[in-house]
């Protein structure tokens, strides 16, 4: 079915944050659509239904449509200011697949090299994040731009199953290497974390980048009793291809303790939720 894409004015572009971005230290996140044609079936988004904004044809519709704020770059260039450190976005991929359609990432980084703020953190696993390399440079030039990856399995069967519209994981690790090799400040973001070798996938995270790593695992209701949390669609498919443990609590304590262990051998930083987080606020 192909996607919706709708365009409307929004009446803000920057909210203050709460819970989990704040606690990892962000002043502010900005989103510049309503929902996300990526649709990956644990996308935490739609559990949040109206609080993250949301109309109910969103929440029952997650990925089929999106509609881009028209007005994203005018309201940005007037609401940025020197001190504030921005989340690009906690509630859609800005660089989802419609963007190339639509271009609303284009006015938005201009707006941020015109107006920099502290710091401006781009969340994506989109290879279409390199179609804006010389906006990026311009920012990183003026501030401190870090770009956060998203790579959440080293086996592109599992990413296939969990997140079809998704780059594959190859292009993935390709496209964080492009943006090193082009001195973007560029975090691997393992997260969340699907069903994967979990050795092999910190290894080449490791390889691949020279940020501190950051982590977390599928979010759980028994985990996480409040707020956002995995879609049931990824749990079904953990159901149907024998993984469920994945979502168990214990065995996702167990697989990120190796992992940290694994991390600090090799004389890197790990570390799971808003601590992890917390390495994109760092000075
Ligand atoms: S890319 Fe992010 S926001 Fe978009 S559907 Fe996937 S998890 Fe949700």
């Amino acid at each position: 079915m192909p996607f919706q894409i709708y365009s409307e004015p929004a009446r803000s572009i920057l909210t203050r944050t709460s819970g989990f971005i704040a606690e990892a230290g962000f002043t502010h996140s900005l989103t510049p659509a309503r929902n996300c044609t990526f649709g990956c079936s644990y996308c935490y988004v739609p559990t949040m239904g109206i609080y993250g904004g949301l109309r109910p044809h969103d929440v029952t519709h997650w990925g089929q449509s999106t509609t881009f704020k028209s007005n994203a770059a005018r309201l940005l260039a007037r609401a940025l200011k020197p001190d504030q450190m921005i989340y690009c976005s906690p509630l859609v991929d800005p660089f989802q697949p419609a963007e190339s359609d639509v271009g609303v990432m284009g006015g938005v980084l201009e707006a941020v090299a015109l107006r920099p703020p502290d710091i401006f953190v781009l969340q994506t696993r989109s290879a279409r994040v390199l179609e804006y390399l010389e906006a990026l440079k311009a920012i990183a030039s003026r501030t401190r731009l870090r770009v956060s990856f998203s790579i959440t399995t080293d086996d592109d069967a599992i990413r296939r199953a969990y997140e079809p519209h998704c780059d594959p994981v190859e292009r993935r690790f390709e496209t964080v290497r492009e943006l090193i090799a082009n001195n973007i400040d560029t975090f691997a973001t393992l997260a969340p974390l699907l069903p994967c070798d979990p050795d092999r996938l910190l290894d080449r995270a490791i390889d691949a980048t020279r940020n501190p790593i950051i982590c977390d695992p599928l979010h759980t209701r028994v985990g996480k009793p409040r707020g956002a949390t995995t879609r049931p669609a990824a749990a079904l498919i953990s159901e149907r291809l024998g993984l469920s443990h994945w979502h168990d609590p214990e065995f996702q304590r167990f697989t990120v303790e190796r992992m940290s262990s694994r991390a600090a051998a090799a004389n890197r930083r790990f570390a799971t939720g808003p601590a992890a987080f917390r390495f994109l606020t760092e000075r």
